[in-house]
């Protein structure tokens, strides 16, 4: 397959052959290529790396300056040359500074969206189509049981139950990248203007879009006594997933507990991790956003990776859409944050 001969799937992740580069590879390379900073596409020890500004600042932020030997900035719609293959970033709408790879050689060209989604996110650059003969798509909601809710409706649910039960904490698990900023960014173009209290593995990252122009607002640590519980009543305190259900938490008043995120939309993953008030709120395309996307780009063929292939296969086959699953490993499904990358250690 000719397509083949400019991207194909590898073991570390998907290769370039004539320009001898990897996009998001798994294991230290030579040449990488991140599209976005979230550990299972972003990891260190590459000899060098190219990303948007924003992506080389999360990595700089969560592995220490020298995650890498060299590191090649390039902004969005800019074109560089990569031995002979030239590689464009465009925004894929997923976090702050992600990117689809759009990858030409000799009249073809290849887009790798990475993880992305469609809808508004006042966090980051909105998910810009590129007509390409192969368009890459990760597969996380891909079946159609997932359709999102829009945010604001998930938001106004947070902030109901916080006017409901005024003298509990609503601790919200959010991811540290992206998610949480999201969070706080919704709950203020949401009206809510107090203080939003954070966990102590959030404040890095927070600074981090804050200083590239993220309004957040009014933050606070989340502080109090860690035996005894009783701390911030009626207040929103946003914590990685991991923190909300330590030991950590009991430090506030009777919390409601809440998570955000896509798989909130199975009731029962919700129940099985204790989530009082599930978020359905996603940083990844849903099944509508996915398939909308296919429409619109119908590109000579569609490679399908990250998550639930089948039933995304199944629509372009019933399309006659040519698609094949592309089964990279490496990736988490859900974005199972590592929290223990640098900015997120220890709970405190
Ligand atoms: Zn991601
Ligand atoms: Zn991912």
């Amino acid at each position: 397959m000719r397509f083949d001969e400019l991207l194909r799937p590898t073991p570390l992740g998907l290769y370039c052959p004539p320009g001898d580069f990897f996009i998001d590879p798994v294991q230290p390379v030579a040449r990488a290529v991140v599209t976005h900073g979230h550990a299972d596409h972003a990891r260190s020890g590459h000899d060098a790396v190219l990303a948007t500004p924003q992506t080389l600042a999360i990595m700089g932020e969560r592995y220490g300056e020298a995650f890498t030997e060299r590191r090649q900035s390039s902004e969005y719609g800019a074109t560089t040359d990569v031995g002979g293959v030239s590689v464009k970033l465009v925004p894929a709408g997923h976090v702050l500074g992600s990117a689809q790879a759009v990858v030409s050689w000799r009249g073809m060209t290849i887009t790798a969206s990475g993880d992305y989604k469609r809808r508004a996110d006042p966090t980051c650059a909105p998910f810009e189509p590129v007509r390409s003969h192969v368009f890459i798509s990760e597969a996380t909601f891909g079946l159609p049981v997932f359709v999102h809710p829009p945010d604001g409706e998930e938001i106004a649910r947070l902030l109901e139950s916080v006017r409901q039960f005024p003298d509990r904490t609503h601790l919200v698990g959010a991811y540290a990248l992206g998610k949480a900023q999201r969070v706080i960014r919704l709950l203020r173009d949401a009206g809510w203007d107090r203080t939003i209290h954070v966990h102590g593995a959030l404040e890095r990252l927070n600074g981090l879009y804050q200083s590239q122009g993220i309004e957040l607002g009014p933050l606070g640590l989340a502080t109090g006594p860690a035996r005894g519980g009783g701390a911030l009543p009626g207040e929103i305190v946003i914590a990685p997933p991991s923190a909300v259900q330590d030991r950590w938490s009991r430090r506030f008043a009777d919390p409601v507990t809440a998570f955000a995120s896509g798989w909130m939309g199975i009731r029962a993953r919700a129940k099985q991790k204790g989530i009082e008030l599930p978020l359905v709120i996603s940083d990844h395309a849903d099944w509508t956003e996915l398939t909308d996307t296919f429409i619109e780009l119908a590109p000579e063929e569609i490679w399908i990776t990250h998550g639930r292939e089948e039933g995304l296969l199944r629509w372009c086959a019933l399309r006659d859409q040519p698609a094949r699953a592309l089964r990279l490993v490496g990736y988490e499904e859900e974005e199972a944050e590592v929290e223990a990358v640098r900015s997120g250690a220890a709970p405190a």
